[in-house]
Order: structure tokens, then sequence, then C-alpha cells
């Protein structure tokens, strides 16, 4: 069976030694010594000089909009995400607006952001979908005009560099996740980046419940995460760059194969890239499910990613028309991809597409 992804995992007598440590030192938990490490890290490997690690991306989004001071009104993002970016918008009781995505890298088009700006927006979230970049600089410019915070979420987003610069540095904070199905991962876990010392302290409040022993600050909540996912972390870390060296490879080899077969996504300039995804554009949605039974049929299981498009979700409160992103989510199919697909799966996989789409 070969699925969309398969979690890395770090050779066992790495993490044991982690493991048997953290064990003699019974500190299993509540800022123990691998979370320190695995954050001082991260911020080396990041370039980013605030970070917080915390239990999953999703509460990493919760926070992050909450670090904003954020408790109501709308927030404006992309319709073309995994759902966690809008859940997370609405959890914290505040209103998604979604702007339409650019054509050819799938992330929210900034020329169509001002529009959507009212006096009730509080925030502007974008996505570096598939670990492409948003914008960034357009971005910065309404944002600066308007007087709001971005929030990035670069859940997909590790190890991509844009401009020179982590994607992960950009914005008022940014978060990233760290689940076992991204490139870079603490089993479950995320981070919450801050560009200011101020929002780095209030963020590392928060994520403990608002207080310091006796002293209660804030409402917080808890955001912590253990020792032992911090371990997986620091064992991981150490293979992010073999792994995105595997990752460019089976991607470039999929390019190949698949050259003139199936639409792909154009990077802009001044990225360098994670190979986190590989998207491809089928013709329409029917090719699309042709493509997915015939694979589906030799235990081949890409995924919609990202599909339906957010702005279809059933439990929001009124319809915004998205109509690029809606085409996109329906004829989009993430390939296998991950740093040990054998090079004959991927052979198999384009073989397959190829006949399924003659
Ligand atoms: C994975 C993901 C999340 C959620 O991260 P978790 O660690 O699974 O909570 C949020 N946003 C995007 C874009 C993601 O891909």
């Amino acid at each position: 069976m070969i699925n969309v992804t398969k979690s890395f995992v770090p050779p066992s007598d790495e993490y044991m030694k982690y493991v048997f440590a953290i064990l003699e030192r019974g500190w299993l938990t509540n800022q123990g010594p691998c979370v320190t490490e695995l954050e001082a890290k991260l911020k080396q490997y990041l370039g980013t000089p605030y970070l917080n690690f915390v239990s999953n991306g999703t509460i990493a989004l919760q926070i992050a909009i909450r670090a904003m001071k954020i408790l109501d009104g709308e927030i404006i993002t992309t319709p073309f995400s995994y759902v966690a970016t809008v859940s997370s918008i609405l959890w914290e009781r505040c209103q998604p607006v979604f702007v339409d995505i650019e054509t050819n890298t799938f992330v929210i088009d900034p020329g169509k952001i001002e529009a959507a700006i009212t006096p009730n927006t509080k925030a502007i979230m974008g996505v570096h979908v598939y670990g492409y970049p948003c914008d960034v600089q357009a971005i910065d410019k309404i944002a600066k005009k308007h007087n709001l915070p971005v929030i990035y979420d670069g859940a997909q987003a590790f190890a991509s560099n844009y401009l020179e610069r982590s994607l992960l540095s950009y914005g008022e904070v940014a978060i990233c996740s760290f689940h076992a199905t991204k490139l870079f991962h603490t089993i479950e876990g995320g981070a919450v980046i801050t560009n200011n010392k101020q929002d780095y302290d209030n963020v590392s409040l928060m994520l403990r419940f608002g207080h310091n022993n006796d002293d209660h600050f804030q409402l917080g909540i808890n955001g912590k995460n253990s020792e032992f996912h911090a371990a997986m972390g620091l064992c991981v870390l150490k293979y992010v760059p073999e792994i995105i060296a595997n990752r460019k490879a089976i991607s470039e080899e999929y390019d190949r194969l698949l050259a003139g077969a199936v639409g792909r996504p154009v990077p802009p300039v001044g990225l360098e890239y994670n190979y986190a995804y590989y998207p491809v554009l089928l013709e329409n949605e029917a090719a699309l499910l042709t493509v997915r039974a015939a694979l589906n049929k030799k235990q081949i299981f890409p995924r919609r990613y990202f599909y339906p498009s957010l702005n279809r979700l059933p439990y929001l409160s009124k319809t915004q028309a998205c109509p690029i992103s809606e085409n996109v989510a329906s004829r989009v199919l993430s390939l296998p991809l991950y740093a040990d697909l054998p090079m004959e799966a991927v052979k198999l996989v384009c073989d397959t597409i190829k006949e399924a789409i003659a």
C-alpha cells in the first residue's frame, strides 16, 4: 500500500536514548530540558528569535489569534487550505471572510484583499499552502495601510525559505504544525513564532494557563507539549536536510514522468522549496475521480488536498463564492510523497495516471 504520506521514523536507538534519559530524570513535561533544547534548535534552524513549542498546530493558530488580542470580528483568509485554518477562526468566535486565491500558487490573492476589508476586520490570515509563499510583501503593505496584524498559517511551510528568510519569519505571528504527517514532526506538535519579546511572553503565559506559580495574569489554555514529543523532534530535525533532498529527487522524477500530462502550480522566483507536497491538477473533477479510482485499485492512495474549498463548509453562517479556489479544489490531487518512497512506486503512480487519463 502506498499512502499520500508516511511519517519519518528516526532510528529507534536514537529515540530510545532520549526516552531513557527522560524516564531517568522523571521530568516528563512542563518545559523540561528536551523542550528547551528543541525550541533553541528550531529558533536557530529557522532564524526566528521567538518561538514556543506547543501541543499541535491548531492550538498554535488559536493562540496566535488570541496573541493578536482578537476576540471577535472578521479575519480575512483563504478558502484553499486544511480545515484547521478556518475551524480555528470559528472556534475563536470570529468570522472568516474568504478572499479567492492566485491561479499560479493557490495562495490568497493580495489583489483581492482590500475589497474584503470592513470596519470589522481584525486581521489577515494567509496560508503558505503546500509550503508555497503568500505574497508576503504585498500583504504587508495592505496590512500596514489598514493597521491590521498579519497571521500566517505556516503549518506546511517548515524549511521553505522565501527571499532568503524562513517563510515562518513573516507576519506579526506565524504558526507551524509538527504533526506526524508533516515534513518535520514531533508526532503531535506545533509552534507559535512571534516577532517581538512582548508577544512571545504573552504566548508563553497563555499556553501555560495564563499563570506563573501563584500569580494569575490572564485567561490561558493548556498548549504545552511533552518531553517525549520534543525528543522525537530532536531526533527528526537532524534528518531534515536528508528528508528534503529525498523529497526533491522524488518530486523531480514526478516532474519528468508527468510532464505535459497534468497541471502544476508555478511557485514564484525567490522560493527555496521544502518539497512538502506534490499536488497535480487534473482536467476536471471527473478526471480526478477516474485517476483516483485507477490508483486506488493498485493500492495507491493519493489525497484530495485540499477539498472542499473551505468557503463551502456546511457549518458556515453565510455563503461566499470563491470560484478559483472551488475550481482548483475540485480537480487537485496530492500524489504520494515521502522520504523513502521508492522510485519504482513513483513510476507506477505516473504510469497509472497517464493510462487513466489517456
Ligand atoms: C496540519 C495543518 C494544520 C493543523 O495542524 P495540527 O498540528 O494537525 O493541529 C493547520 N493548518 C494547516 C494548513 C495544516 O496543514
